[in-house]
């Protein structure tokens, strides 16, 4: 195998990292490796147990220096000073065919000085999980993270359920740099480590940004972006930490992420987000107190922090209206207008206010908007007649809504009891469930008859009310 590495984080000064190896695992054994992401990263895969051993850590790969990185956080709102790398190392990167700089990263990999009471462990449930919800992100067409690999170790994990199989995933990413990275630096009055990071990360992935207030205005707008597309999904985080924030505006971390069936705009999966503080709704609001956190955290770069603040606020402030208009633009097209105006945004609001009404399903709703069979989702069928007719009398406006809805509008997502059910069989050792789910949705947009059971909602018994985070 071989995989043209870099190390350009492992160059960084030595405060923002610990050098450290996987601890090996008992029996690596490949799952699965995502070959067309492989080739796209110019990587040569060799055979099946070489993969296996290199990316569950057992053999450090020539070129690699493994590495634990070092971040902080507010996690549910409350900050910690000192997180980092618990379960993951980077094993460094790789400039991809498009010259793009990507992280190569293994989840699970064994403990690091970053664990606190953790394991450094994961079990396959969520590690199967990510891969699937990750890879679909990426078809759907929204920024994220990617999964390379899934290895499974031959060892036990024990969580609160008992002994479970043990898993690594391999993670790709534009980079791991976190709002939480910043923040790291900034609580600590690190001044010399605060430049060092900004450098390298204008140097990979802002060369056009001049000035911590660029940059900011930069990530604002590609997380105002992402936000607004994962509600254009029915797409809930469930763990949006200032640490599980990306400064590249890729979805990271998935943990207990969900998409919705039913809508409800206060939907909450996580088993502990109690308050609701990352419900579906609340993800517009919370992407702005955590840009409040960056720019707090890049204040110490100005010369003059006064007027900083007063600039880096007057950002944040913005933002609000940033995501509306993303939200605007996403949900038009849902509804086949192709670039829709303030004026629009009522007719968006007074469908999903009926479909919540309704416990309409969100995924299928929109897709039906297409063939003509929207009214059935609704629990009274009126309630979206009376909306049909605006809306008609709107799209006469529009070129082409039919071919706009088809781009917009997935017949496919990654259903919550579909991946539970997938986890279950991958569990008893049959993993056809979980290559069934990957190759669907590899083409959420399209009509595949044969997988129609894979758009069903759930039946009742099959709901699945809560998800766990990831450890
Ligand atoms: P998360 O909110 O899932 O991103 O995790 C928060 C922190 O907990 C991160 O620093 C992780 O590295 C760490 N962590 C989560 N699970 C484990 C585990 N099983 N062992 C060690 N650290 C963990
Ligand atoms: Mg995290």
């Amino acid at each position: 195998m071989n995989i043209p590495f870099q190390n350009t984080y492992a160059r960084l000064p030595a405060r923002f990292f610990t050098h450290q190896t996987a601890v090996p695992v008992k029996a690596p054994h490949l799952i699965r490796f995502n070959d067309a992401l492989a080739r796209d990263l110019g990587i040569v895969p060799g055979g099946a147990d070489e993969i296996a051993a290199v990316l569950a850590g057992n053999l450090v790969a020539p070129g690699s220096e493994p590495l634990a990185q070092v971040y902080a956080g507010h996690q549910f709102g409350g900050f910690s000073p000192q997180l980092g790398d618990g379960r993951a190392l980077l094993l460094g990167e790789v400039v991809d065919r498009a010259g793009e700089r990507r992280d190569i990263q293994l989840k699970g990999s064994g403990p690091t000085p970053y664990s606190r009471m953790g394991d450094g462990r994961a079990w396959l449930g969520p590690v199967l999980r990510e891969y699937v919800v990750s890879e679909a992100m990426h078809a759907l067409g929204l920024p994220t993270t990617r999964a390379l690999a899934a290895v499974a170790t031959g060892e036990a994990v024990y969580r609160e359920a008992g002994g479970l199989p043990g898993a690594i995933l391999t993670r790709v990413a534009a980079s791991h740099l976190r709002v939480g990275t910043f923040q790291y630096f900034a609580a600590r009055r690190d001044l010399d480590g605060l430049r060092a990071l900004y450098d390298y990360t204008v140097a990979r992935h802002f060369p056009q940004v001049e000035g911590p207030a660029h940059l900011l205005a930069e990530v604002i707008r590609r997380q105002a972006k992402l936000v607004a597309g994962w509600m254009s999904v029915g797409f809930i985080h469930g763990v949006m930490n200032t640490d599980n924030t990306a400064i590249s505006g890729e979805t990271i971390d998935y943990g207990p992420c969900a998409f919705m069936d039913v809508f409800h705009p206060q939907t909450v999966f996580s088993s502990i987000d109690v308050q609701g503080r990352y419900s579906y709704d609340n993800q517009a609001h919370v992407i702005v107190w955590n840009m409040a956190q960056l720019a707090t955290a890049l204040v110490p770069l100005m010369p003059d922090q006064d007027e900083a603040i007063e600039d880096f606020t007057a950002l944040v402030h913005a933002m609000p209206d940033q995501i509306e208009t993303e939200w605007r633009r996403a949900f038009g097209r849902k509804i086949g207008i192709a670039k829709a105006g303030a004026a629009d945004a009522p007719l968006i609001g007074d469908l999903l206010a009926r479909m919540a009404d309704n416990r309409a399903d969100f995924t299928n709703t929109f897709r039906a908007l297409l063939t003509g069979h929207a009214r059935d989702q609704f629990l009274d069928p009126a309630a979206f007649d009376n909306w049909e007719a605006q809306w008609r009398a709107r799209l006469k406006a529009e070129a082409d809504p039919e071919a706009v809805m088809a781009m917009a509008n997935p017949a496919f997502i990654p259903r919550n009891h579909r991946i539970e059910q997938m986890i279950e069989a991958a569990v008893s050792g049959d993993f056809a469930p979980f290559e069934r789910l990957l190759k669907v949705l590899e083409n959420p947009y399209q009509d595949q008859p044969e997988a129609s059971d894979l758009a069903r909602p759930p039946e009742p018994a099959e709901v699945v009310q809560n998800t766990f985070c990831g450890t």
